[in-house]
């Protein structure tokens, strides 16, 4: 299955773990990274010290455990530095304009995330990932853009259904209008 980061939560990733599905799915922030190379700083450039429960930054200084969260159902930690003031990272680490000091947050999947990093960042990851721009998405802006089906005229959810049931009946009986018309003509 694959699915484009708009699909992606935390939540999901945590269901696709636990049922093991072979799922291609970025989160949104890989994507950005691919487009906008990967961010000097990330969270992957700070080192886990498990004795104390600390991170360490690239210029060494310490990020201690500040509290626990959670977002959209995944739980994460805080880990806030306190030296940044003179950095010469500054600039390059910390992004948001009034934080003075780095925090990261890690997060209960993140071990998750960076396997499905690896795997989209390889040959088959890509190809088969990329295979949904040449199947779904043109289903989609034919749909849309083409037969001008861009709202609902029903409301409800079964009402609805039924609705995009003959909307996609419609869609099939064209592409099998356009595969036999060479053979008949
Ligand atoms: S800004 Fe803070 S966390 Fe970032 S590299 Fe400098 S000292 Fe480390």
């Amino acid at each position: 299955m694959s699915a484009d980061a708009g699909y992606y939560s935390g939540l999901t990733y945590k269901f696709i773990e636990e049922e093991n599905i072979d799922v291609y799915l970025p989160e949104s922030r890989f994507e950005k990274e691919t487009k906008r190379g990967r961010l000097v700083y990330d969270r992957s450039n700070f080192r886990y010290n498990n004795q104390k429960d600390e991170y360490i930054c690239a210029e060494g200084k310490k990020l201690n455990f500040a509290f626990n969260g959670i977002r959209n159902g995944v739980k994460y930690k805080t880990y806030k530095a306190r030296e940044c003031k003179n950095c010469i990272r500054k600039s390059e680490c910390i992004t948001k304009p009034t934080a003075k000091n780095r925090q990261i947050l890690i997060y209960e999947n993140d071990e998750f995330k960076k396997k499905m990093r690896e795997k989209l960042s390889t040959e088959e990851g890509k190809r088969k990932y990329s295979l949904r721009l040449k199947t779904v998405e043109p289903v989609f802006a034919q749909i849309k853009y083409i037969m001008g089906f861009n709202r609902f005229l029903l409301r409800g959810l079964d009402k609805a259904r039924v609705e995009f049931s003959l909307v996609c009946t419609a869609y099939n009986i064209k592409k099998i209008a356009n595969y036999i018309k060479p053979a008949t003509i």
